[in-house]
């Protein structure tokens, strides 16, 4: 006899849409988070695609509209245009809609909905390891039929049942920057961070501002290539500079084993030409959810969850693979850069945000 039916580690938005969905679905489900507060300190860029666009990124995913309804409050600032900047200053303007958001009330709302639908959250409790059907927790060990591994790029439960580990992680780093600005959300490439880029995305107040770079491409710290950052553009932070790493290799080979998952960031569900994840962790966390319930309802393998996010997800994710490595051979130097970006040019870049092949 299990002490739950599943249990998921990670209260991110992998984990909450997982355990949400699987509630609903009639199961007994707890997630433990070793966070004290679900979403705090915030490590995100913040930004979420319009829905109108997800549909468009990701044509095979169905009932978008349920999944990404996010309540007005919770949209700090819309905008619909991406400026793509050279290291000369030289730009490239990208229609492409949009939101930010305060990350850490977001994960706290679709936490708050895994609980509603019956899910038990349970915070300040770190998982150190799984051992077959046994979490294994700072307090003690605790039973499921399907134990989800949704705790982020480093996963514990990843590393602990044997799964595939992210290869290519990126740091970044992010922090509030003060005053007014226009709604555009800016995107610097070159030397400012090699292989990946800077950012601005305006918010109600003041504006998220980091920088995320390939540590293979890249000479020194990130903490300095922010401060220069900062500097150059003229930004005034006063949060904390907070980050983590960014998998950036797409999908893991393998997800499901006979009684685990992965989802999210620990399975590599990441898009690999901008870092987001937010989107693609509530896609494969809602599949999860209701593969893992069906698991333990009527025994249908785990492997349904695998065949499934692939059949919704994995084209785009891989193109978005394909697009990076081939941009990274222009990201070392930024002659490299600025020459790269005005052959692309802005139709080719609105191509590669929304996960099409750039090139027929
Ligand atoms: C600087 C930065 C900026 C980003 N900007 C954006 C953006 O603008 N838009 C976007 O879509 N994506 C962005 N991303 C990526 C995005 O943050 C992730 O893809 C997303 O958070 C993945 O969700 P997740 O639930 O899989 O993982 P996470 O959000 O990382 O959640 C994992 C959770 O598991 C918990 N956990 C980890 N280990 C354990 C353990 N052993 N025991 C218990 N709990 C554990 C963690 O505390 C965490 O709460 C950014 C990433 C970084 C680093």
């Amino acid at each position: 006899m299990s002490d739950y039916d599943i249990i998921v580690v990670g209260g991110g938005p992998a984990g909450s849409t997982t355990a949400e969905h699987a509630a609903r679905n009639g199961v007994s489900v707890l997630v433990l988070e070793r966070r004290e507060i679900i979403g705090e300190p915030v490590m995100c860029g913040e930004f979420m695609p319009d829905t109108s666009e997800m549909k468009v990124t990701f044509p095979k995913v169905s009932d978008m509209d349920e999944l990404f309804d996010v309540p007005e409050s919770l949209i700090s600032r819309r905008m619909d245009l991406f400026r793509m900047i050279a290291p000369s200053g030289r730009y490239w303007d990208v229609r492409f809609a949009g939101y930010t958001t305060d990350r850490d009330r977001f994960d706290r709302f679709l936490s708050e909905k895994a609980r509603k639908a019956g899910a038990e959250i349970r915070t300040s409790v770190r998982v150190t390891g799984v051992e077959g059907n046994e979490v294994i927790t700072e307090e003690g060990r605790l039973s499921a039929k399907v134990v989800v591994g949704a705790d982020g790029p480093l996963s514990t439960v990843a590393r602990s049942l044997g799964f595939p580990r992210n290869k290519d992680m990126y740091p970044a780093v992010t922090g509030q920057a003060e005053g007014d600005f226009p709604p555009v959300m800016e995107m610097h490439f070159g030397s400012i961070a090699p292989g990946a880029y800077a950012w601005v995305l305006p918010k109600g107040h003041g504006a998220n501002v980091g920088v995320g770079f390939s540590p293979k491409l890249a000479d020194g710290r990130l903490i300095d290539h922010y401060a220069n950052f900062l500097k150059r553009r003229g930004l005034t932070v006063t949060t904390r500079t907070v980050g983590k790493l960014v998998p950036s290799n797409g999908p893991i080979a393998r997800t499901a084993s006979e009684s685990a998952l992965v989802v999210g960031d620990a399975a590599g569900h990441v898009m690999a030409v901008n870092g987001g994840g937010i989107p693609i962790a509530m896609i494969c966390g809602r599949i999860a959810g209701r593969a893992a319930a069906s698991h333990v309802r009527d025994g249908t393998p785990l492997k349904e969850y695998e065949q499934e996010w692939r059949r919704q997800v994995a084209k785009p994710l891989h193109t978005a693979v394909n697009t990076k490595r081939m941009a990274t051979m222009f990201m070392g130097t930024s002659r490299r850069t600025e020459w790269a970006m005005g052959v692309v040019g802005a139709r080719r870049m609105g191509k590669m945000i929304r996960l099409r092949p750039v090139f027929p």
